[in-house]
């Protein structure tokens, strides 16, 4: 009897606690610490983290449990590439809002890393099925915060691991993330009058011409390494060194750090050639040396082109004694 009191007590503080909380509490520019830590939790265990799950208030017509099953997913895409959760701990706070879809995504870490998402209440299963939003915010947690002429490369490996992650971890095909990459790369491409990464911050060059350099750059250590490492070894490297969104570096020292677990010093090199001034990849060349043909309206690999190995490589995550 006492003991049924006593739950009954507890259940009722915490939901007091909480309803005095509204979605306006959630949704303004920064993360919302304070009134996160009000909110009840529910934590979940991942390789190398803990994801601590926390709902705003609102009702998701799905329920919570389709919600934290698609963070699961996406975060078991990022272990697949990383070989691990990047941060110990992160803060994944979900803010119900009017409508369907994933509304708005954003990373955080002033006060420990942290992932904000604004769904829609009448999101789908199949909304979280395609979506691409959680994925892309959980990859900058794998990266150091760096001064915000660089932002171009946060985003570019935030676009680019996305689609690779997912892809490694068997839920997109890979014809659907080459197609992808092929129909969207050309817009960071530098346009008439666009200066290098670190001096045009347009929206291309920002997402797609920092993917580009992604893409560049695998391939680069892919060549340099006979297809033994890629992107994939050197971002794994700069974990490895306590490298994460928690941190603050100095781009070349990051890129330096990626270099060193490869061997090569291909990310520094791109860099230095990418950064002040606009360069120009031949991309129809590219496409073609990867193996990458349209055929109608389907996409189709020839695995004799002289890149196709490579292409290859990059499809699969690093073996364990590789
Ligand atoms: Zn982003």
């Amino acid at each position: 009897m006492t003991l049924a009191i006593l739950f009954i007590g507890i259940s009722a503080l915490s939901a007091q606690t909480t309803s005095t909380l509204s979605a306006k509490d959630f949704t303004g520019p920064f993360m919302p610490y304070t009134a996160f830590e009000k909110l009840s939790q529910n934590p979940m265990t991942v390789k190398g983290g803990t994801l601590d799950i926390r709902f705003a208030p609102g009702r998701i017509q799905i329920g919570e449990r389709a919600v934290r099953n698609w963070i699961r997913r996406s975060a078991n895409a990022l272990i697949t590439y990383y070989d691990r959760f990047p941060v110990e701990r992160a803060k994944i706070l979900i803010v119900p809002v009017p409508g369907r879809g994933i509304k708005r995504g954003q990373a955080f870490a002033f006060r420990g890393a942290a992932i904000r998402v604004l769904l829609g209440t009448s999101s789908t299963q199949k909304d979280l099925a395609k979506d691409w939003v959680m994925v892309h915010e959980m990859v900058h947690l794998a990266w150091p915060q760096m001064r915000s002429n660089h932002r171009w490369l946060s985003e570019g490996l935030a676009t680019y691991v996305e689609s690779i992650a997912r892809h490694q971890a068997g839920d997109l095909t890979e014809e659907f993330i080459w197609s992808g990459f092929q129909k969207a790369m050309h817009q960071g491409m530098p346009k008439k009058g666009d200066k290098g990464l670190d001096r045009t911050h347009t929206w291309g060059r920002t997402y797609w011409g920092g993917a580009l350099f992604c893409m560049l750059a695998d391939i680069n250590i892919r060549k340099a390494t006979n297809n033994r490492m890629g992107l994939q070894d050197a971002l794994r490297g700069v974990l490895k060194a306590g490298g994460n969104h928690e941190t603050h570096a100095n781009i070349r020292f990051a890129l330096r750090t990626a270099d060193k677990a490869t061997g090569k010093t291909e990310l520094i090199d791109l860099y230095e050639e990418m950064r002040a001034d606009p360069m120009k990849p031949d991309l129809t060349k590219l496409w073609r040396d990867l193996g990458l043909r349209v055929s109608g309206r389907r996409l189709r690999f020839d695995n004799e082109a002289p890149l196709a190995s490579a292409r290859q490589s990059i499809n699969n995550p690093p073996s364990r004694d590789g």
